[in-house]
């Protein structure tokens, strides 16, 4: 028997599903996942042995690539003054100081220790600042797992949503309205019935967790006049995108000022850190200064703050950028290719070190349009490229992610596997 699966099995006694995070499980692709023994730059090694191309890059964080030198030289070092303290370091000012610098619309910012707590914390500031009860999210959009949060759009436009998840009660989300991506009459509609009643509007501002899929020009504009009218908060979740797309996040792509943004995954190099910020007016409610409640045992560990600092020292050197997207780039139109000459429809798309595959004729522009490709296919490619020691996200629904450590031959390696892949699934 595969040690994988050996490992499966015992992980389900008492782990359930066997996963501490659901899309781990491989359900919606089928078969056994990979326990990773070790990772190193662009790679993974898993439990039999088996080496891979990884493209998930731990959902974002791995940026620098696995085990960075330098990042675990400062983690190594960071551990030995101490774990956690539970009072204030001088090394949590640099990362404030940092992000402040790299990312300008945030002038205050908290650390916390994961995006769901970014986004919540950041949620309830915008109700506690604006003294409103309703919220705006898209469909598609994910922005962790908070109550409020796990929402799905209800039946008819203007109707607020119903909870995602058992456990959710119904009144939790009463407040939280569901709109679609990319659909600027409808936010204008929606803005116009009930705008004064809107605490934020928070966004994917480059969406990674229904694939990879852009806003329109028009849509981000229009969402920062309308949350500017009506006072409404506006809120970039950068977890995915923050120090992924752009040294400056989306909305430095975007030229857009949000009111408040979160940050996660890569701004703690792959330890257990995450952030919200943004205008100082807003920021200065939160408690000890105001009235809206937020703390956390480990906020602001000293060793995940090191992972992030010599993260962040690593992406500003010169050129980091234009190599990430020029991997991606490669590899995004190289997939395109293959499945061309393949005659396999699907087409391909990237921003900064994020991409997206699509087993459809265009790339969408919502969820209603992911939903359409054909995820059969994809079923079938992802396990022709695990196969061939490629591990891509095993969900249809997910980008992929770049790290500066994917050279040449490794894309190049990839590439070769996906003809064989696409060779596979044709027809
Ligand atoms: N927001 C976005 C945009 C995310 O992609 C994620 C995680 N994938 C989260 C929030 C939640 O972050 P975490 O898993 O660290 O709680």
């Amino acid at each position: 028997m595969s040690r994988n699966l050996e490992l499966f099995e015992r992980a389900k006694a008492h782990i359930p599903g066997g996963v501490n995070s659901p899309v781990r499980a491989f359900g919606s692709v089928g078969g056994t996942p990979r326990f990773v023994s070790r990772a190193n730059g662009a790679h993974f090694w898993d439990a039999d042995g088996k080496q891979y191309i990884d493209y998930i890059g731990s959902w974002g964080p791995a940026i620098v690539g696995h085990a960075h030198p330098e990042v675990i030289e400062a983690v190594q070092q960071a551990a030995v003054g101490g774990l956690s303290f539970g009072a204030p370091t001088e090394a949590e000012i640099d990362m404030a100081e940092a992000i402040c610098r790299l990312v300008p619309s945030v002038e205050q910012v908290r650390l916390v220790s994961s995006g769901t707590e970014a986004t919540m914390s950041a949620i309830r500031l915008a109700r506690g600042f604006t003294g409103r009860d309703k919220i705006i999210k898209f469909e598609g959009c994910y922005h962790g797992h908070s109550d409020s949060l796990l929402v799905k759009a209800g039946s008819g436009l203007l109707t607020f949503g119903n909870p995602s998840s058992a456990g959710v009660p119904a009144d939790f989300t009463h407040h939280t309205l569901v709109l679609e991506y990319n659909n600027v009459e409808q936010l204008a509609r929606t803005f116009a019935e009930l705008g004064d009643a809107i605490a934020c509007v928070i966004l994917e501002p480059i969406a990674g967790n229904m694939n990879l899929i852009k806003p329109s020009a028009e849509f981000v504009k229009e969402l920062r006049r309308l949350t500017d009218q009506y006072g409404t908060v506006l809120i970039y979740d950068e977890v995915m995108t923050g120090f992924r797309v752009a040294l400056g996040g989306a909305q430095s792509l975007h030229g857009i000022t949000p009111d408040l943004t979160t940050l996660g995954k890569v701004v703690g190099g792959g330890m257990p850190l995450a952030a919200f910020g943004g205008r100082a007016d807003i920021m200065g409610k939160i408690s000890p200064l105001g009235g809206v409640y937020q703390a956390g045992t480990l906020s602001g560990n000293p060793v995940a703050v090191a992972a992030g600092l010599k993260t962040l020292e690593i992406i500003q050197r010169p050129g980091f950028y234009e190599h990430l997207s020029a991997q991606t780039a490669k590899l995004a139109q190289g997939l395109a290719d293959a499945a061309k000459a393949a005659g396999v429809t699907m087409c391909a798309d990237s921003v900064g070190g994020m991409f997206g595959i699509y087993f459809s004729e265009t790339i969408p522009t919502g969820y209603a349009d992911v939903t359409k490709s054909d995820l059969e296919r994809f079923k079938r490619f992802f396990h022709a490229m695990l196969d061939e020691g490629v591990y891509l996200a095993p969900s249809g629904y997910e980008a992929g992610f770049v790290s500066a450590a994917h050279d040449d031959a490794i894309i190049e390696q990839t590439l070769a596997a996906a003809r064989r892949a696409l060779g596979k699934v044709a027809g």
